[in-house]
């Protein structure tokens, strides 16, 4: 092997090396788009469940209505399940996970809500 083609191999593989970089940092945002995504179905999933739950109760007992506070501390609750399970449920990062399960001033503020 001559010095151009060491050379033009070296070239073809930084290329190449950049190029599988871009794919690779590509993939991962796609992957945190999807658990983004998934968190947020999850979420709402959640929320749908228990609507569905107050309202078939609701068609056993016309009479009772549900109480609003307690409708509150419901999805209150399942926010600070996602919460737990590492994933910010404040507005300003809602859905992405918590790195290392940091703490969220946003987030405690949404949870501890009167
Ligand atoms: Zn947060």
């Amino acid at each position: 092997m001559n010095n151009k083609e060491l050379y033009t191999g070296f070239k073809n593989m930084e290329s190449q090396t950049k190029l599988m970089l871009t794919r690779f940092s590509e993939l991962r945002e796609a992957m945190n788009e999807v658990l983004e995504k998934n968190s947020e179905l999850e979420i709402e999933n959640q929320h749908l469940r228990e609507l569905l739950e107050s309202r078939s109760k609701e068609d056993h007992n016309p009479k009772t209505q549900p109480q609003k506070t307690q409708k509150h501390s419901e999805s209150r609750k399942t926010l600070e399940k996602l919460f737990n399970a590492g994933f910010h449920v404040c507005n300003q990062f809602y859905g992405k996970p918590r790195e290392n399960g940091e703490g969220c001033m946003f987030c405690d503020e949404i949870i501890n809500r009167k």
